[in-house]
């Protein structure tokens, strides 16, 4: 789907609050530690390209979830490290080895699909994935990790690698986790020699169990400024939000008491009201049950009215205002702020979800805002403000 970028509907990511987001993770690591920061799923909605160019000198490689996203790296000229997460299929493994891409290499059964293919992989790098309780993807035994090490060595692969995932590193129990690492020891100790990334941190192992960091860590939605815990844990201080989505009142009119608006007529005026129109709607990732969330014009909460249609929704005003005023959806706005975590919170979802559904329709913007952009802006007198 193309940007519509003549919508005055967008999305601001602010580049700066990326990078500062890193290093303020990087500073608590130990010392030496690789950071790969996760761009998968278009840099979870953020824009993967100005994301990783953004980055590319400041981390030590990138992960992605397939093939795709790996490409569209390389073709942007990021000649970073490249580890793809997830599964690729065998056959693709020569272009991997083309463009020095390192693989997940999570089964037997793969790894002999690859023998099959006969092909001269010699130094294709890899990562051995381990499952070590999330139950998705890896090695979970002491004898498959065995004869996997042995297939690696024979079809003479680079094992740069080995790692495992967290299913629960953003609770306030540590039980489970505990037992996920202890799992992950024990399988390390099965290796002759250990490869020089041995990493199993996301954002939130990263951030609330530094005692257990091996050699890399993968970091995702915390370079985003989002809060693997949805809130449950604190974030280190200075981690900000990056995208912030703005849209523009493009229709506004006084309606009459009972005034029926929208598909199936769910929202009656219980009084005379001012609603405005918003280009902005489900395609877009605002989904349809946010009917009722609201978003902020100068500060004020406005509720969304009627239902959420495709390309655009409504809002009730407090009073009038005139076309292409803005309206906040995610950001701040005149002391106020709505969240990915609030929109999370209303659809009893996490916000992971919401700025990945945010579409490719939206236009997005890139800006470099040092971190008391906002505060500086929020205090500037009204009557200076160029409304
Ligand atoms: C997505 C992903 C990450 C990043 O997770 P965050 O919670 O966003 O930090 C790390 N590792 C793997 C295997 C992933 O799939």
């Amino acid at each position: 789907m193309i940007a519509s970028e003549h919508r005055p509907t967008e999305i601001e990511v602010n580049l700066t609050a990326i990078s500062d987001n890193v290093a303020i993770v990087q500073e608590s690591l130990p010392p030496k530690t690789a950071v790969f920061a996760v761009v998968k799923a278009n840099a979870y909605g953020h824009g993967a390209i100005p994301v990783a160019r953004e980055l590319m000198d400041q981390v030590d490689g990138f992960c992605v979830s397939n093939l795709d996203e790996a490409l569209e790296l390389r073709q942007n000229g990021i000649e970073s490290p490249i580890l793809i997460l997830g599964v690729i299929p065998a056959q693709y493994a020569t272009l991997a080895l083309s463009l020095n891409l390192s693989l997940t290499v999570a089964s037997l059964d793969w790894l002999r699909e690859l023998a099959g293919q006969g092909e001269d992989l010699k130094g294709l790098a890899i990562h051995l994935k381990l499952d070590t309780g999330m139950g998705r993807l890896g090695l979970v035994s002491d004898q498959d990790v065995e004869e996997a090490l042995a297939q690696i060595g024979q079809l003479g692969l680079q094992l740069e690698g080995v790692y495992t995932h967290f299913a629960r590193a953003d609770e306030v129990d540590s039980g489970y986790y505990d037992q996920q690492v202890a799992r992950f020891r024990h399988l390390l100790s099965l290796f002759p020699v250990l490869p020089a990334k041995v990493h199993a941190s996301n954002s939130a192992a990263s951030i609330w169990h530094l005692d257990s960091v091996f050699s890399m860590v993968r970091l995702g939605n915390v370079i985003y400024g989002l809060n693997p815990s949805g809130g449950a844990l604190d974030l280190p201080d200075g981690i900000e939000p990056a995208l912030s989505l703005t849209s523009q009142i493009v229709h506004v009119k006084e309606v009459e008491t009972g005034t029926s608006l929208g598909y199936g007529g769910t929202y009656q005026s219980p009084t005379r009201e001012w609603i405005a129109t918003l280009p902005i709607g489900y395609a877009d990732g605002l989904t349809r049950k946010l009917q009722g969330f609201s978003v902020l014009v100068e500060g004020q909460a406005c509720p969304i009215v009627g239902r959420v249609s495709m390309d655009q929704i409504m809002i009730r005003l407090p009073h009038r205002y005139p076309l292409g005023t803005r309206v906040t959806l995610i950001g701040q706005d005149g002391g106020q702020e709505r969240t990915a975590q609030d929109w999370a919170s209303y659809l009893g979802t996490i916000h992971y979800e919401i700025v990945c559904l945010l579409s490719n329709r939206i236009a997005r913007r890139y800006v470099h805002h040092s971190p008391d952009y906002l505060s500086e802006a929020g205090s500037i007198p009204l009557d200076e403000q160029d409304n």
